[in-house]
């Protein structure tokens, strides 16, 4: 839970991430800022972003002009639809009065 790590809530919070980051060992760190070295292994471990998370690219977004062209498609679908359904109930209309 963030709100609950010490780490977390340091006022010096941006510094302390950037010591564990550039490779401090979280003993020091701990000791620097005035805080238990459990605390502070807690906080790496589970607060802290890895340098590689960041960097990672997002996944592409939808851009909206691709998704109003996938609109059109789904809408001129279903017009097609509709056509076909009125043909197949004409011809079972013929061959219904045929009968
Ligand atoms: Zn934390």
């Amino acid at each position: 839970m963030p709100r609950r790590c010490f780490a977390c809530r340091h006022p010096a919070r941006a510094e302390i991430d950037r010591e564990l980051v550039a490779g401090t060992s979280h003993r020091s760190v701990a000791k620097q800022f005035g805080l238990s070295a459990s605390s502070m292994f807690r906080h790496r471990s589970k607060h802290l972003q890895p340098p590689e998370a960041e960097a990672e690219p997002e996944a592409p977004a939808v851009h909206e002009s691709q998704y109003l062209h996938l609109v059109d498609r789904v809408e001129a679908l279903e017009g097609c639809i509709e056509l076909h359904r009125k043909a197949i109930l004409e011809i079972l209309q013929r061959f219904s009065r045929r009968a």
